[in-house]
């Protein structure tokens, strides 16, 4: 099935504790699309400018990945930077933000796109964002959103209007705290879902993801890294490989979204690995393969084999409660 994205594709300048690059192909929709384009073929919609390297838009064609909605306009790519902190590099500092072309952009979509079945609106203006779902052709089977800080201050009543909207939401745990006006993460999540979405996907860093599907949870944690060079574009690749699999399987019951979540993080955790989507790009089936069974193995135990299912998790209802 059809998926697209529309967000930015950006130059980022990035300082982590082990390296540091200048201008880096970066961009949630980057992100998003590479990370996607492992699972399915996916579509882009954005913006660059006249200093966007032919050589980027030829690796993005070699992954399939169609650019007919990458606008090439007059001035500068998006370009962002940034630090992360050594003690925690879960931590970043914003140092410098130049929307350049992204101020002007106007998400136009062609009759493709505008039939696609699986939509990701990465974190943008909400009001383009719902630019976006007001172009489509039908309603898509599943529409998911992405957001930040940044717009639930500054433009609260434009995302409420696009949550109302969508089935999923991905958001930062600060964030849905935030958000929901709530400490607590799973009333926030209850609460957000009231809004609207059918599910909220809480993104916890190294922590992993809380998954909240109607009234299901599902935890997965971030896969142990010994070393992580740059987390740029980890959340949008989480997404990339959350919805590219859900666009694969046409799998959206509860236990499509719980593997759409583990082989989010398994993308996500690749991403870490090098600067800008560099170990993305270099991935084989294998790899995928390999780091998706160690996640399952990762996370996987037995119960005890006995009569009563006292600590037999495939039989756990009320098993406890009755050797108390
Ligand atoms: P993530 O680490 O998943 O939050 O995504 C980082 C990417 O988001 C970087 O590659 C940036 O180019 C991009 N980015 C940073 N700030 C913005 C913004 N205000 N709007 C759109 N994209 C942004």
């Amino acid at each position: 099935m059809s998926l697209l994205v529309v967000g930015s594709v950006a130059y980022d300048s990035v300082k982590t504790p082990v390296s540091s690059r200048d201008r880096a192909l970066g961009g949630s929709a980057m992100y998003f699309s590479v990370a996607a384009s492992c699972l399915t073929d996916v579509s882009l919609v954005g913006i660059v400018g006249e200093d966007f390297e032919e050589a980027h838009v030829e690796m993005l064609e070699s992954r399939r990945i169609d650019v007919s909605g990458l606008e090439r306009a007059t001035g500068k790519t998006f370009h962002w930077s940034g630090v992360y902190s050594t003690e925690d590099v879960n931590q970043r500092e914003t140092l410098d933000t130049q929307l350049n072309v992204f101020e002007e952009f106007r998400p136009a979509l062609n009759t493709k796109h505008s039939e696609s079945d699986f939509v990701f609106l990465a974190n943008i203006d909400p009001a383009l964002q719902m630019l976006v779902l007001e172009q489509m052709e039908r309603r898509p089977r599943l529409v998911a959103l992405d957001s930040m800080n940044f717009w639930i201050e500054g433009r609260r009543d434009d995302l409420d209007r696009i949550v109302r909207e969508v089935d999923l939401f991905f958001l930062d745990e600060g964030e849905a705290r935030s958000y929901a006006g709530e400490a607590n993460i799973v009333r926030a999540a209850r609460r957000i879902q009231d809004m609207g979405p059918r599910a909220v996907v809480v993104k916890r860093g190294e922590h992993g993801v809380l998954v909240f599907d109607e009234k299901d949870m599902f935890s997965a944690p971030a896969f142990p890294l010994d070393s992580v060079v740059d987390p740029t574009g980890a959340g949008d690749s989480f997404a990339g490989g959350f919805m590219g699999v859900l666009a694969a399987t046409g799998d959206i019951s509860h236990d499509g979204i719980r593997r759409a979540a583990i082989v989010g993080s398994v993308m996500g955790s690749f991403a870490v690995q090098d600067f800008s989507a560099d170990r993305l790009t270099s991935l084989t089936t294998e790899d995928i393969q390999d780091r998706f069974d160690r996640f399952v193995r990762l996370t996987q135990f037995d119960g005890f084999e006995n009569e009563s299912g006292f600590l037999s998790p495939a039989k756990s209802s009320g098993n406890l409660l009755r050797h108390e």
